[in-house]
């Protein structure tokens, strides 16, 4: 595979910017090799710089449940530009989005509008501490929710990859607010209830964690979080930054059947332009600024093209709820084919999927269901199988600790091809 202009490209981008990237995981660090530089994506493939084509499995890290550039989404866009790119003043535009929200996430009842997953973790936070009067958040080990300074505390996804789960920068006090639990073990989250008693604000959770690879809840953890937050008198989050509108249009909570008190959402919601977005109970999200006291803003907040490409994309994933079956039947069949040849090949490897969402951990536990046992993957046997998928043409994330997203671009035979080369590459692997 010839990646010349990656390289070369690489080599420049190392001058200008820290490490060469603008996001740390961009950087292949836990994979080797240098990151290649991507030219035009179209539906489910990418190509390169130096022309080389790829099946496309990160899909810019989920925004992209649609494939690359929809013709829908990419005509609002223009469109709108057309128009006039910010105004800084309210639009139209925001209360087709917000009232898209509303009426496709169960618990949401009012929305304010971000410019990033991040800004939606960081701004749900500070409204559930303003709303209870409380500093203490409870969040959970391999769970990542942006690099606001709160939730760079045992962080999964870069901060996993990288090694660096506590953030020089992040202060003492910032860190001491943040209390960890273990993902699926509810007494660990009893615990810190009964030592903090009255200074727990909220519990943040991903509903099914993607930053530590794809964790699916044990039955009743998710149950048991609402009924411990219910009696302690704190607010349940569920970040669903990546789950939302993925698992169904309504995100985990319809997905799983369990209702939280604030959303934070991203990704997909701005059809691959930076947006995010918090939402929950309107007498809670009431306590915002300008109506409440909690202060909140952003001059690019429900900006007019991100308004456009995401409530496009919501109107698309709204009026054909089919495309989550579609999308869920194509990464069954991923999965089948990958446990055949995980079971050929001899490898050591746990295989968890939650519809389209999927994480083949190098790993010798028979089962992967929190950070622990996360971390206990091979890394090295993943970096190796990247590679090889790389030189076969499949884009998958450079880093165990991430998702494999199937999008309803994928096509049956693109699946199957994935199937047979991964099968070759496993093989590889363990000789
Ligand atoms: N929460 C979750 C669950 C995420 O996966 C991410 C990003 N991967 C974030 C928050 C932060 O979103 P952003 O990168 O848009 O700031």
């Amino acid at each position: 595979m010839n990646t010349t202009k990656s390289k070369e490209a690489y080599k420049k981008a190392l001058e200008l910017m820290p490490g060469g990237v603008n996001s740390p995981v961009r950087a292949f660090k836990s994979v080797g090799g240098d990151p290649i530089f991507i030219e035009k994506g179209k539906g489910s493939r990418v190509w390169d710089v130096d022309g080389n084509e790829y099946i496309d499995f990160v899909a810019s890290w989920g925004p992209l449940i649609l494939g690359h550039a929809r013709e829908e989404i990419v005509e609002a866009i223009t469109k709108t530009a057309a128009k006039g790119t910010s105004f800084g003043a309210p639009t139209l535009l925001e209360n087709k989005m917000t009232e898209l929200i509303i009426s496709m996430v169960p618990s949401v009842e009012k929305v304010r509008m971000v410019n990033s997953g991040t800004e939606a973790t960081m701004s749900a936070l500070r409204l559930a501490r303003g709303y209870t009067k409380r500093d203490k958040v409870i969040k959970f080990a391999g769970c990542f929710h942006g690099h606001a300074d709160s939730f760079l505390i045992q962080a999964g996804s870069g901060a996993m990859t990288l090694g660096l789960p506590d953030s020089p920068g992040v202060t003492k006090a910032a860190a001491g607010d943040t209390l960890i639990a273990s993902y699926n073990d509810l007494q660990s989250v009893e615990k810190l209830f009964t030592e903090y008693k009255d200074q727990i604000a909220a519990v943040i959770v991903e509903p099914v964690p993607g930053n530590m690879g794809v964790i699916p809840p044990k039955p009743g953890f998710l149950e048991g979080l609402r009924e411990l937050t219910c009696t302690n008198g704190a607010l349940l989050i569920f970040d669903e930054v990546i789950t939302g509108f993925r698992l169904a249009p309504g995100g985990a909570q319809e997905y799983l059947g369990v209702t939280p008190d604030l959303t934070t959402m991203g990704k997909i919601i701005g059809g691959g332009l930076p947006v995010g977005a918090f939402g929950g109970k309107a007498e809670i999200m009431n306590h915002l600024a300008p109506e409440g006291p909690v202060y909140q803003a952003g001059t690019l907040s429900g900006n007019p093209l991100a308004m456009a490409a995401g409530s496009t994309m919501l109107g698309v994933l709204n009026d054909q709820p089919e495309i989550y079956k579609d999308i869920e039947a194509k990464a069954i069949y991923l999965e089948a084919g990958l446990r055949k040849n995980v079971e050929e090949s001899g490898v050591s490897a746990v295989i968890n999927r939650i519809g389209g969402m999927l994480t083949l951990f190098f790993n010798d536990a028979p089962e992967v269901w929190n950070h622990e046992l996360s971390s206990g993957s091979d890394t090295d046997k993943y970096a190796a199988y990247f590679r090889k998928s790389l030189e076969n043409g499949i884009w998958l994330a450079p880093s165990q600790f991430e998702c494999t997203f199937v999008s309803a671009a994928h096509t049956m035979e693109e699946i199957e091809k994935v199937i047979e080369l991964s099968g070759e590459a496993l093989k590889e692997i363990s000789a």
